[in-house]
């Protein structure tokens, strides 16, 4: 069954006030080269947080994601670390809850990104971008190993570049050579 399949069923806006309640264990150490990339990133005026999930989808947001972070827009966007933004209430959390403009690079309908960090930051509304909505691919793929990786960045590319113009950047990138790619994994 496709993602489009399920969307028609789970995917309704409003899912009657459902919650599901978690208890995350508070970490035990700082990562001080992660707070002291989100204070230096904190000038920025655009969060990008990407779900970042394993299936195809997923990854193919994340390339998107790191396309558009380090190659188009590095000025004005900066890469969020998803798990580091929910699960603690430092640094990541603080470029999220600051940030002018939140971007939400979705691998599918589901939204976990966006989803998660409503969880811990009340009234958050980002910019929710589904990338697979975005690129022509065949629907009933999954996994990312059903896809050659070049074409994996090829529609990461197209969806980084889609969302550069719209935030008003470059259009292309310059991938480097020999890559097919301006993504950095
Ligand atoms: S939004 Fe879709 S692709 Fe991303 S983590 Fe959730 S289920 Fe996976």
């Amino acid at each position: 069954m496709s993602c489009e399949k399920n969307a028609a069923v789970d995917c309704a806006p409003d899912n009657g006030g459902q919650f599901e309640t978690v208890s995350i264990r508070k970490p035990t150490g700082v990562c001080q080269l992660c707070e002291d990339f989100s204070q230096r990133q904190s000038i920025k005026p655009v969060a990008v947080m990407c779900c970042e999930g394993s299936c195809l989808r997923g990854e193919i947001a994340r390339q998107a994601s790191n396309i558009l972070c380090h190659s188009l827009l590095p000025e004005r966007t900066v890469r969020v670390c998803l798990g580091g933004a929910f699960t603690k209430n430092t640094g990541q959390r603080a470029l999220v809850r600051n940030a002018p403009l939140v971007v939400a690079m979705e691998g599918c309908f589901l939204k976990c990104a966006t989803r998660m960090m409503q969880g811990v930051l009340e009234g958050l509304e980002p910019d929710v971008v589904i990338a697979d909505s975005l690129i022509e691919f065949d629907r009933d793929l999954f996994s990312v190993d059903e896809m050659p990786e070049v074409e994996i960045m090829g529609h990461a590319l197209d969806i980084a570049e889609q969302m550069a113009a719209k935030l008003g950047g470059p259009s292309r990138a310059a991938a480097p050579a020999g890559s097919g790619c301006a993504c950095s994994g």
